[in-house]
C-alpha cells in the first residue's frame, strides 16, 4: 500500500489556510492505493454506471399503484372496485399479502385477486445480532437478483434500512455493493414489500423485546435511491399516505440518502414530501472526494452542499451529513475543520453531522479510525458549532455493511457448487453480466 503525505495545504471555505496540526504529520492513505473493496483484479478501478444490466421488470403489484390506480386495475380485471379498498387494508394495515388469509374476500375470488399480489421478495437468509434486536435479511427477487434489508430496534424507535436498487452504479470503492455494478432498479412494490414484511415482523414480535411498531425507514441499503427516482417517489407516497392508500407513516421518520445526485436533490425538494435528506459526504474536499465517491466527478462538494442547504430551506427538514471515518484517509482534524467551515459558510441550524465508524476490514485501507482520531474529529466539529452524533453501527458482526451479506452468501454458494469463491460482483463479474 502506498502512503502519501497530504499534497495540498488545506484551505477553509473562505480560502484561509488552516493551522498545520501539531506533532508529526500522519500519513495520508488514498482510495487509489488499492483496488476497490472486493475487486479481484489488481488494476480494477471504480466505474460509474447508470445503465441497468438487467432488462426485466418485476411483476405488476398492487403496491405499484395509488388507490385510484388499484381500483382501475381491478375494474379492468372484471372485479368490483371496492375490493381495492379491502385488498389495500389487508396489505397496508394488516401487512397481509396472501389472499388465503383474507377472510372478507370470497374464496371464489381469491385466485383472481392473487394476480395483484404476486410474491416479490423471498427470504434467502436472515441473521440476528445485538441479542435479537437487529435482523438482517437477504431477499431474492423474481429474477434471482438479491437485495438486503436490516431491521433495528432501539429504545425509542424501530428502523428498517431498505434497498432501492439491486447492486449500485455509483462504484464507491469502499462498498461491496458498489463493486456489483447496477443490476436493475427495484420496482415501487419491491421496495414497499420489504417494508410490509418488516411491519409484519415487528407486529409479530420477531425482534427481541416483543411486538413493536416500525416507526422509521431509511433508504440506506443497496443502491442510490435518487438514481431510481420515479419508483422512490412512489414508494415514499406509499409509506406516508394514510391507509388504505399507504402505511400512514410519519414523513419525519423517513430518510433518503444520496451520494450526491444534485439535480435529483432539487427535484426531491419540490415534491412536498418532508422526508429527511442524508448526504453521504465522507470528504469535505474535492481532491479526496473525487477518488472516494466517483459521482463527485460530476457534482462537486460545493454544489452538493448548496443543494443540501436548498433542501433544508425548501422543506424545513434539517439535513444529515453522513461521514464514514476511515483511518488515515478522511479523518484528519483539518478535514473536520474544513467540513465545519463549509457547513457554517452556508448558515447555522440547518445541518447535523453523523460520523460513522467504518466496519474494520483487517489488512485493507478501508478500516476504522482510531478512537483518538474519531474523538478529535467529533470535538473539532462540535467546537465549531456543528451538532454531531456518532452513528451506531448495528449488526457489524453479521456482514452488517451494505452488500457484505449478499457477497458472503454468494461466495458460500459458489464454494458448495465447487467453484472458486471469487468476490461477488467484482467489476469483472459486472461486465460479464452485461
Ligand atoms: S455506498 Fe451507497 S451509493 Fe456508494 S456504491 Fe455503495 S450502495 Fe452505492
Amino acid at each position: 500500500m502506498a502512503l502519501t503525505n497530504s499534497p495540498v495545504r488545506p484551505q477553509t471555505a473562505r480560502g484561509r489556510a488552516l493551522e498545520a496540526p501539531r506533532g508529526p504529520a500522519r500519513p495520508e492513505v488514498r482510495p487509489s492505493d488499492q483496488p476497490p473493496e472486493g475487486a479481484s483484479a489488481p488494476g480494477a478501478r471504480p466505474v460509474l454506471s447508470f445503465t441497468a444490466a438487467r432488462r426485466g421488470k418485476a411483476p405488476a403489484h398492487l403496491a405499484d399503484l395509488d388507490l385510484a390506480g388499484r381500483k382501475g386495475a381491478l375494474r379492468r380485471a372484471g372485479l368490483p372496485a371496492f375490493r381495492a379498498d379491502q385488498l389495500s387494508r389487508h396489505y397496508f394495515d394488516r401487512y397481509v399479502a396472501e389472499p388465503g388469509e383474507m377472510s372478507d374476500i370470497p374464496a371464489s375470488m381469491r385466485t383472481a385477486v392473487a394476480q395483484f399480489l404476486p410474491p416479490l421478495v423471498t427470504e434467502v437468509t436472515a441473521l440476528q445480532a445485538d441479542e435479537g434486536r437487529t435482523v438482517k435479511h437477504l431477499w431474492q427477487l423474481f429474477d434471482g437478483a438479491r437485495v438486503e434489508s436490516v431491521l433495528m430496534r432501539y429504545p425509542e424507535r424501530t428502523t428498517l434500512c431498505v434497498s432501492s436498487q439491486a447492486g449500485c452504479g455509483m462504484a464507491c470503492p469502499f462498498c461491496a455493493t458498489g463493486q456489483m455494478g447496477l443490476a436493475r432498479n427495484l420496482s415501487t412494490a419491491e421496495i414497499i414489500d420489504q417494508v410490509r414484511l418488516a411491519h409484519r415482523a415487528c407486529a409479530a414480535g420477531r425482534l427481541a423485546g416483543g411486538p413493536t411498531h416500525l416507526s422509521n425507514v431509511v433508504f440506506m441499503g443497496m443502491g442510490e435511491p435518487l438514481a431510481n427516482y420515479r419508483n422512490l417517489i412512489q414508494a415514499l407516497h406509499r409509506l406516508v399516505d394514510p391507509a388504505p392508500e399507504g402505511f400512514g407513516m410519519s414523513a419525519r421518520g423517513i430518510t433518503v440518502s444520496t451520494v450526491g445526485l444534485v439535480p435529483a436533490i432539487g427535484r426531491l425538494a419540490r415534491e412536498g414530501l418532508p422526508v429527511t435528506l442524508a448526504v453521504s459526504l465522507h470528504a469535505p474536499d474535492d481532491d479526496l472526494r473525487d477518488e472516494l465517491i466517483p459521482i463527485n466527478s460530476r457534482w462537486k462538494v460545493g454544489e452538493l452542499l448548496d443543494a443540501a442547504r436548498h433542501y433544508f430551506v425548501a422543506t424545513g427538514r434539517r439535513v444529515s451529513i453522513e461521514y464514514a471515518l476511515i483511518k488515515d484517509m478522511n479523518d484528519q482534524q483539518w478535514r473536520a475543520q474544513l467540513l465545519a467551515d463549509e457547513l457554517n459558510a452556508r448558515g447555522h441550524g440547518w445541518v447535523h453531522v453523523n460520523p460513522i465508524p467504518l466496519n474494520p476490514t483487517p489488512g485493507s485501507i478501508w478500516t476504522a479510525s482510531t478512537r483518538h482520531a474519531q474523538n478529535v474529529f467529533v470535538e473539532t466539529l462540535r467546537a465549531s458549532g456543528i451538532p454531531t452524533t456518532i452513528r451506531d453501527t448495528r449488526g457489524s458482526d453479521i456482514d452488517g455493511a451494505c452488500g457484505q451479506l449478499a457477497t458472503a452468501v454468494q461466495d458460500r454458494e459458489r464454494r458448495r457448487a465447487g467453484r472458486a469463491p471469487t468476490p461477488a460482483g467484482t467489476p469483472a463479474d459486472t461486465q460479464e453480466a452485461r
